[in-house]
């Protein structure tokens, strides 16, 4: 039997025990000051009344605390070979889908993947995690068949999944969704925050724009986007449109999650923006969404990033 699988049974059996033990205490518990059973030990407490002590919670089984951990994934030469080839899909693969991968890093059992790596689906960018490095920039970019005028591109993979989006979306009659806003550079975040600073001042500054180096908007894979039916809206009005309402119930079919939702600012730092997705790739957004979660944080066990660090 695998060494894992034995400790878990150890440990599994010896909860089990634990809480039969802690069922009988209760039972003898509300029983008052009924007799002892014929294993119990018998204590006056301070009031007189004769209490039972569980005998079972003596007698635990001891749990193998020597037994082999779990093993570390990044040592399986599968997962090695995938990282090796720069398929962010095939290395979820090799972890065993999705739901395995977010559970190794979230448990700190996946060493060999950076979530600061700019370069892979699973970058998470926060008001504390800025890019690293702060200039960087994707090597790849397409432009989505749908935008309006000035959006910029996004990380090609990212466009190609947009225009599923978008034409599922439209299949589904909820209209066509096009990019308003994808990549924006390091140097042209400076100048939108500056700008902003020098108009707003600093706090109202930080509300509105992110600081440069700390906008997801930099990784290529955030898309800020608009429904088109009939004309197209702008990202303000998304979140009351079909269009808005398909992608954030079906978006995680073509690799995208809704960053900022409802009740999550204390966490992710931002308010809601339902135009803003992001791509994780599609084996981590079905993780995500199969997973109920609503956070990149949460579903890495990161912390909160509510501010700016400094
Ligand atoms: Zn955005």
């Amino acid at each position: 039997m695998d060494p894992r699988v034995t400790f878990r049974l150890y440990v599994t059996i010896g909860l089990a025990v634990a809480l039969i033990g802690a069922l009988w205490a209760l039972a003898d518990g509300s029983a008052g000051s009924g007799p002892a059973g014929p294993a119990g030990q018998v204590k006056a407490d301070p009031k007189g009344v004769e209490v039972t002590m569980p005998q079972a919670a003596t007698s635990l089984p001891s749990v193998q605390l020597h037994a082999t951990p779990a093993s570390n994934p990044c040592a399986q030469t599968p997962v090695q070979q995938a990282l090796a080839s720069g398929g962010d899909d095939a290395v979820v693969a090799a972890f065993g889908g999705g739901a395995a991968f977010r559970a190794a890093v979230a448990a700190g059992n996946a060493p060999c993947i950076d979530l600061s790596d700019p370069n892979r689906d699973w970058v998470v960018v926060n008001k504390a995690r800025p890019l690293n490095p702060l200039t960087f920039a994707p090597t790849s970019f397409g432009d989505p068949a749908l935008s309006v005028s000035g959006a910029g591109s996004l990380r090609s993979d990212a466009a190609h999944a947009l225009d599923q989006l978008s034409a599922a979306s439209d299949a589904a009659g909820a209209g066509s969704i096009a990019l308003a806003s994808g990549y924006r550079s390091y140097e042209t975040q400076v100048q939108t925050y500056s700008g902003q600073i020098a108009t707003y001042g600093q706090a109202q500054g930080d509300a509105l724009s992110a600081r440069p180096g700390h906008s997801e908007h930099q990784t290529g894979l955030a898309a800020d986007v608009v429904s088109c039916a009939g004309g197209c809206g702008d990202i303000d009005s998304f979140g009351g449109t079909a269009a808005g309402a398909w992608a954030a119930e079906n978006g995680w079919q073509y690799g995208f999650i809704v960053r900022y939702v409802a009740g999550q600012t204390p966490v992710t730092g931002y308010d809601p923006e339902p135009w803003h997705l992001r791509y994780v790739g599609v084996p981590l957004a079905t993780a995500y969404h199969d997973g109920g979660f609503t956070t990149l944080e949460q579903f890495f066990a990161l912390a909160a990033a509510p501010a700016y660090l400094g």
